[in-house]
């Protein structure tokens, strides 16, 4: 299964908490400043999500939100 994660810098905060909690490792505190002056996580290798949706519901702040893509018959 493949995921597609985004986040929004808007309302994230910096915590770190979906930084730990990804199984996959592919998130990481960035360099980019949001407007309320928290450096806000980001999604570094989006091909590797698998759609667990972990970070999703760790994030105290609501500030991701995940999608996933079902395998059809045909792959
Ligand atoms: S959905 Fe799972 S694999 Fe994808 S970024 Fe979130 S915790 Fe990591
Ligand atoms: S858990 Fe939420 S608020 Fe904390 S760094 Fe991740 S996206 Fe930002």
């Amino acid at each position: 299964m493949k995921g597609k994660t985004e986040i929004d810098s808007n309302r994230c905060k910096g915590c770190g908490y979906c930084v730990i909690t990804c199984p996959r490792g592919i998130i990481r505190i960035g360099d980019r400043l949001n407007a309320a002056g928290y450096y806000v996580a980001e999604v570094v290798k989006p091909d590797e999500c698998t759609g667990c949706a972990l970070c999703a519901e760790i994030c105290p702040d609501v500030a991701i939100e995940v999608w996933r893509e079902e395998k059809s018959v045909a792959d």
